[in-house]
């Protein structure tokens, strides 16, 4: 696929290409989440001998094997790393549930706010703090020209210029023998897949069972309708994974989604 030049590289990046510096110039920051885009950027950025630091935002409900692996990659990459915790827990703790319980409230595809609360509004205090001069090194790939990244802050997207999508991303960390944690988001992001929720119950059933007693806490559900899916509970969705029977079926001719 060609995307138009103009589409795929902001201004600072453009300049880099015409001469001017850009993404070159002042203090880079690259906006690392542990997954594989922003790990093949931070290899390849170190790779190429240049300057940059890594800046990592923990919702603290990251499955454990992330930490590790974001250590692990600043350790490579030889850059500093900076991690921002969202403050809503004690450092450590873990904000994404801390949040839902204060607010009483789990986040919707309509009202994501665990977005803003646990990454946008930390990164901007961040900013705020520590970013005079910064620019934001961001991992979105050639291959997804639709999605942007901070609009609030100079921000260059390497991979785009570069050209590498999906394909030559997943090349690079194979010849560099690294492999990433099979999820780096939330464990109870309520927009991951069913089979992320399969995944989930299966390697950390005690996180899937801290997801059940939350719902059952503020009678919501963390899966909504997706894909012409009907809504049920975590407990109703585990019998399904139990069982192989369609929750639907059980559930005809009984009560409410939180019963029993
Ligand atoms: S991974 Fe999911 S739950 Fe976590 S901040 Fe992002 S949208 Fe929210």
């Amino acid at each position: 696929m060609t995307v138009p030049i103009n589409e795929i590289v902001c201004g600072d990046c453009l300049d880099v290409m015409r001469g001017r510096g850009g993404c070159s110039m002042g203090r880079q920051v690259i906006a690392f989440s542990g997954g594989k885009d922003s790990t093949a950027l931070a290899l390849r950025w170190s790779e190429l001998g240049r300057p940059a630091e890594l800046l990592h935002t923990s919702t603290g409900n990251e499955p454990p094997d992330v930490a590790p692996h974001v250590q692990q990659i600043a350790a490579m990459t030889g850059y500093r790393l900076h991690v921002i915790q969202a403050g809503i827990a004690e450092a450590g703790g873990d904000h994404l549930i801390a949040g839902i319980r204060r607010k009483h409230m789990i986040p919707t595809k309509r009202f994501r706010w665990c977005t803003s609360v646990l990454k946008y509004e930390p990164l901007k205090r961040w900013f705020r703090e520590h970013g005079d001069g910064v620019t934001i090194l961001s991992g979105l790939r050639a291959d997804e020209p639709c999605r942007t990244g901070f609009r609030s802050m100079p921000i260059c997207y390497p991979l785009r210029e570069w050209g590498w999508g999906i394909a030559e991303v997943m090349m690079y960390l194979e010849a560099r023998h690294v492999t990433i944690p099979r999820q780096t988001n939330c464990m109870l992001c309520p927009l991951q897949s069913r089979r992320s929720w399969r995944w989930l119950y299966e390697t950390h059933p005690e996180m899937y069972a801290t997801g059940e007693q939350i719902e059952a806490e503020i009678n919501f559900t963390f899966l909504r309708p997706e894909y012409g899916r009907e809504t049920c509970t975590l407990r109703e969705q585990r019998y399904t994974f139990e069982t192989g029977v369609p929750y639907a079926e059980r559930r005809a001719g009984q009560g409410g989604l939180f019963d029993g």
